[in-house]
């Protein structure tokens, strides 16, 4: 398919135009015109492109693309090996950041609760990025960490009591630690980010509201899957998903 159908297609599907977003979301770097293969991943690292790249592929998809806001907008060093990369081998990236944490089956958010078995109530936080809701079937803290480690391949950080039942959650892939107290004031029992602060640690324990970092990456790795599967289905182009492990 053409490359400006496909990022036409997924402008719409993720509804781009409805968020302020802090870096642009859709083709950021434009590369041949015809798109067969995509890859997806995480993050636009190096490392990515070059498997990407090895793989064949025309087109690459990702969570944290380039050209975020406050960012030097000069095109030197890391950045432009990047670009160079992208440029030589005439590959295209698109990036979708809060779009793809949002949208209803395919986001993060949804992904993730599809795995850790949260049934979603509502949204909040800005821009409704973040999800509340409550636990398919109740369990203590040290159950519901035991079930993130088998389904994320990764250990969360725990802060709080881990014998506590818990019952409602709310839950924001990625960075979304500030939300810690707007997720107490919902009368949460546990909050799932990605990142932790040193100052969640605190609120933590004089709220007794369980803080679990579940990992940044780990968080944020079914959003972008889902979509690469979703194209597949749609389009029948090939798709496959790089793993690049982080432990953030
Ligand atoms: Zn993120």
């Amino acid at each position: 398919m053409k490359l400006a159908e496909l990022s036409d297609y997924i402008g719409r599907l993720l509804e781009v135009s409805r968020f302020r977003d802090y870096c642009p979301n859709g083709v950021q770097v434009e590369g041949r015109s015809q798109v067969l293969r995509v890859a997806t991943g995480v993050t636009a690292s190096r490392r990515l492109l070059e498997a990407a790249t090895d793989w064949g592929a025309d087109a690459i998809i990702v969570h944290h693309g380039y050209f975020w806001r406050n960012e030097d907008a000069a095109i030197t060093g890391l950045k432009k090996r990047r670009l160079a990369h992208l440029l030589q081998h005439d590959i295209s990236l698109l990036a979708y950041h809060l779009p793809l944490d949002a949208h209803p089956q395919l986001g993060n958010n949804a992904q993730l609760a599809l795995r850790l078995g949260l049934l979603e109530c509502g949204r909040f936080g800005e821009q409704e990025i973040a999800w509340h809701g409550e636990l398919r079937q109740p369990q203590s803290v040290r159950q519901f960490s035991e079930h993130i480690e088998r389904a994320l391949q990764r250990t969360p950080l725990i802060i709080g009591d881990r014998e506590r039942n818990l019952h409602k959650i709310a839950w924001c892939t990625g960075a979304a630690q500030s939300y810690f107290e707007q997720a107490i004031a919902l009368g949460v029992d546990a909050f799932v980010t990605g990142e932790i602060s040193e100052q969640n640690v605190h609120v933590a324990e004089e709220s007794g509201v369980v803080f679990i970092s579940a990992g940044h990456h780990a968080t944020e790795r079914y959003g972008v899957q889902a979509l690469g599967e979703h194209l597949v289905q749609t389009f029948g182009i090939e798709h496959r998903y790089f793993e690049q492990d982080n432990p953030v």
